[in-house]
């Protein structure tokens, strides 16, 4: 591109007049020519690439759907077309699209302070840590704010170095823990891994829900010389397709890193804060990690919102040099506004509890459809509102996920990772849109099991 500042800036003045216009007062040709624009953008400045694999692009019709506004678990694109959101945003949207009480406080605090000026104490991540110092597991008390999951676990992982003075780790396969340098040393899949490496150094996989091969790695660390500062896994593995380990897991996992001095991290991202029907996903076993990871959920949908939270014991070895890990819009002040929102909303509306019922009445319809539709679904899982279905091939599950799209239900599930499909929507979700996106969900296993 030429450099054009006149063009530049009369450009983001267009989008801002746009913003600033009352919504029914932004007229249909707008819409439509917005919709075209985003498309030349996103192949011109974002990615290609990106275009070729949306459901949006390729499964919209005539036009490619475009994201305008939403509400709870509707999704409204620039035409007017309703989507019923059962992907929630992979976890984000806990609590729903723009949850009334979560977006006024954000309003609140933009008016009062948007961010911190880097030197008086900020009021509002005190305030978060000693409210989520409450509801953490055990004796989990300090935390550190950032913006992402990734930069969550990446703060994991130096804390765990800088506790044990050891440098190694155990993570599984097919896990997932974000995509910057230092997480991506612990993803499971090759397609991601393989290109960048080498990574960090001395990082060990072991299979998923197998305790017995996380004390095996440990041994064989040892045997040769290489310390391990922490194994990390999901509770739940999450993009995996909702993986739920054997019930021993987590207790042995504690035990195994008591008897070799490894720290265990818990990767609740995806599960942390009511996603699996209890507060966090160890929860389920009772089980208290030494460091703990949250984030999607946590900024309530409505600003990003992430953290590490661990033991005094443990948070020791940060005291000395505090600059040890810093941030400069990590925590801020919205952020943190949206997060105690979203705490209070949980505990309201008692979130854990409608994705626990919530959970088991979908997995029983989905059971169902499993008995009658046999060749199209293979397996069911879940717990809370964190739910896998399995198909037999890629290929089949990318069926689904667009004859879903057409009939205006929004998945997970992309063309070349299918196989298995989660359904996490909010967990405000009404039982309405829940029968609806079921009749739609069957609508779609009859088609694809007439073709068989
Ligand atoms: C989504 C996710 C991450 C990464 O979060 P980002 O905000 O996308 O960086 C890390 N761990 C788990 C378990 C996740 O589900």
């Amino acid at each position: 591109m030429m450099r054009d500042v006149a063009y530049a800036q009369s450009e983001a003045q267009r989008m801002l007049n746009l913003l600033l216009t009352p919504e029914h007062e932004v007229p249909a040709a707008e819409r439509e020519k917005i919709e075209q624009e985003t498309v030349e953008n996103f192949a011109n400045h974002i990615n290609k690439g990106w275009l070729k694999y949306r459901k949006s692009m390729t499964e919209a019709g005539d036009y490619a759907s475009v994201e305008w506004t939403g509400q709870g678990s509707i999704l409204t694109d620039t035409r007017g077309r309703e989507f019923i959101d059962i992907l929630g945003g992979f976890g984000l949207y806990s609590a729903g699209i723009r949850h009334p009480k979560i977006v006024a406080a954000a309003k609140a605090q933009l008016d009062r302070s948007p961010q911190y000026s880097q030197e008086m104490l900020d009021p509002l991540r005190a305030h978060l840590g000693k409210v989520l110092a409450h509801l953490l597991p055990g004796d989990i008390q300090y935390g550190f704010f950032i913006n992402s999951g990734t930069e969550a676990v990446d703060g994991a992982m130096k804390l765990a170095k800088l506790y044990t003075g050891k440098a190694g780790f155990i993570s599984t396969e097919r896990a997932f823990h974000g995509k910057t340098l230092g997480p991506l040393t612990l993803m499971g899949k090759a397609m991601y891994r393989e290109p960048l490496l080498p990574l960090l150094g001395n990082v060990r996989h072991v299979p998923y829900g197998d305790a017995a091969a996380v004390e095996k790695a440990i041994q064989s660390a040892h045997q040769v010389g290489d310390g391990i500062a922490a194994m990390i896994a999901e509770p739940i593995q999450g993009e995996a397709g909702a993986i739920i380990p054997p019930d021993d897991y987590w207790p042995k996992l504690r035990e195994i890193c008591d008897k070799y001095g490894v720290l265990l991290i818990a990767d609740e991202v995806q599960t942390g804060l009511g996603r699996t029907g209890t507060l966090f996903g160890v929860d389920h076993w009772n089980v208290t990690p030494d460091i703990i990871c949250l984030g999607k959920a946590l900024g309530g949908g409505v600003i990003p919102c992430s953290g590490f939270f661990a033991s005094k014991k443990v948070w020791e070895c940060m005291e000395p040099n505090p600059f040890m890990h810093s941030t400069t819009t990590g925590g801020n002040p919205i952020a943190c506004a949206a997060a105690l929102a979203y705490i209070n909303v949980m505990l309201e509306e008692d979130l854990p509890r409608q994705a626990r019922e919530k959970g088991e009445y979908i997995v029983e319809k989905l059971e169902g459809l499993k008995a009658k539709y046999p060749k199209v679904l293979k397996e069911v899982r879940g717990r809370g509102l964190l739910i896998g279905m399995d198909f037999p091939t890629d290929e089949m599950g990318w069926q689904v996920a667009s004859g879903m799209f057409s009939r205006r239900v929004l998945t997970a599930g992309t063309f070349i990772n299918a196989k298995s499909i989660r359904i996490e929507p909010a967990l405000t979700i009404g039982y309405d849109l829940i029968d609806e996106m079921l009749v739609r969900l069957e609508d779609v296993f009859k088609s694809i099991a007439g073709d068989l």
